[in-house]
């Protein structure tokens, strides 16, 4: 038997007994959705509340605030748009640069790229595998000069404005360091905390640390609303303009279609937002299943001799959206054909995403040095993790 072989076996035998199936497809991360989340969305229906506007939306918000702690959250279509507004509200503008990480979904990166800016990399830690505050600090030293307040790139000479940080499989990154490098370069800070709702850091919601936080509900998040976002924001009155921003800046009016200036066409319909309703308030039993599925993988690959389930110093406060293997360095050769291996018996593994400087569109934006990313990416196993299978 193959090296390769003998892995996706042991892998997927192991698989099979944490999650109790023992045959059948396994899939990567499914949604559960429950009575009244049929009862929610067949009220949108019969009401024709479907659109843009309705009680579902603002209900979806409010229990948000409730549950993230942020004074103001405004839902929108997806993930992306909301970073793409976020960005806008945190002053992001045409050539300016916005720190992130290459180690996150593409939406990430697009996003700054929809505002206008150029996403600029640095590297991440294997512990949190969320930006390295130790790397960043010398690395803004190095790269960035600051004039009249401004944080200015000494080879592209464009002003970096903001510091994107995103918290990886909901495990939360070492986001108190990282805000006060932040303030200290003068850097506003937009989270993305797309896979963390229901993640804290010392019992405070993910996404709230920074000046602004989204969130996505896709159908693969712990949460789903079909597709959605919302973005959290510590400052009301830069939601409320937000708010205005995503539904096309219509001034509200009975009848008239007034709008003052250009604006997107953003919002959560309220029937995505009655599926949401149902979702949140599910949160709670859904977390507790993810952690309990946790639980079991690291138990039960204590003794697997090929890698190590992925647990950060902050276990108990990760909403454990995705379960990961870290394979040993010298397995990593053999991952996609494991992955390929796993995915015909039924056992349907992911690698994590290629970093965002492999690709073409951000291949030839500003980056410091990620060996980090590099070598933990090429590691990195993501093991089935619905829900439902921690039950
Ligand atoms: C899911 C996700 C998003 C948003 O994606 P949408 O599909 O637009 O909701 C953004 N960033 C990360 C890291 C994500 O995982």
């Amino acid at each position: 038997m193959s090296k390769a072989s003998e892995i996706a076996q042991d892998l997927v035998s192991r698989i099979r007994s944490v999650t109790r199936r023992q045959d059948g497809a396994i899939n990567l991360s499914e949604p559960s959705f429950n009575d009244r989340a049929r009862a929610l969305v067949d009220q949108c229906i019969t009401t024709a509340w479907v659109s843009t506007e309705g009680e579902f939306v603002i209900k979806f918000e409010k229990l948000l605030e409730e549950i993230t702690g942020s004074p103001k959250v405004v839902a929108t279509m997806n993930g992306t748009a909301a970073l793409h507004l976020a960005l806008i509200a945190a002053g992001v503008k045409p050539g300016d640069e916005v720190i992130t990480t290459p180690l996150t979904f593409v939406a990430t990166a697009n996003a700054i790229a929809h505002a206008g800016g150029v996403p600029h990399f640095v590297d991440v830690e294997e512990r949190t595998l969320g930006i390295c505050p130790e790397k960043l600090l010398p690395y803004l030293k190095e790269a960035f000069t600051s004039k009249d307040g401004k944080l200015i790139n000494k080879k592209t000479g464009r002003q970096a404005k903001v510091l994107l940080p995103m918290h990886v499989f909901g495990h939360p990154c070492k986001i108190e360091e990282l805000v006060t490098i932040a303030r200290d370069f003068n850097l506003r800070v937009v989270e993305d905390a797309a896979e963390a709702l229901g993640s804290t850091f010392n019992g405070k919601h993910l996404g709230t640390f920074g000046d602004i936080g989204t969130l996505s509900f896709n159908g693969n998040k712990i949460v789903t609303t079909g597709g959605g976002g919302a973005i959290l924001f510590r400052n009301s009155n830069l939601g409320q303009k937000a708010k205005h921003l995503s539904t096309t800046a219509k001034v509200p009016h009975a009848y008239k279609y007034f709008h003052d200036e250009i604006g997107y066409n953003y919002r959560l319909p309220n029937l995505n937002a009655a599926l949401g309703v149902a979702q949140l308030e599910q949160l709670g039993e859904l977390l507790r299943k993810k952690r309990k599925l946790a639980q079991s993988y690291v138990n039960g690959f204590e003794d697997f001799s090929f890698g190590t389930i992925f647990t950060t110093p902050d276990f108990k406060e990760s909403n454990h959206w995705l379960n990961t293997l870290i394979l040993n360095p010298e397995f990593c050769e053999y991952r996609d054909e494991i992955i390929s291996i796993c995915h015909a018996e039924g056992v349907r593994l992911r690698p994590v995403w290629d970093l965002m400087t492999e690709l073409p569109m951000f291949r030839d934006c500003p980056s410091a040095d990620i060996s980090t990313a590099k070598k933990i990416s090429l590691r990195i196993i993501n093991l089935p993790s619905s829900s439902f299978l921690g039950n």
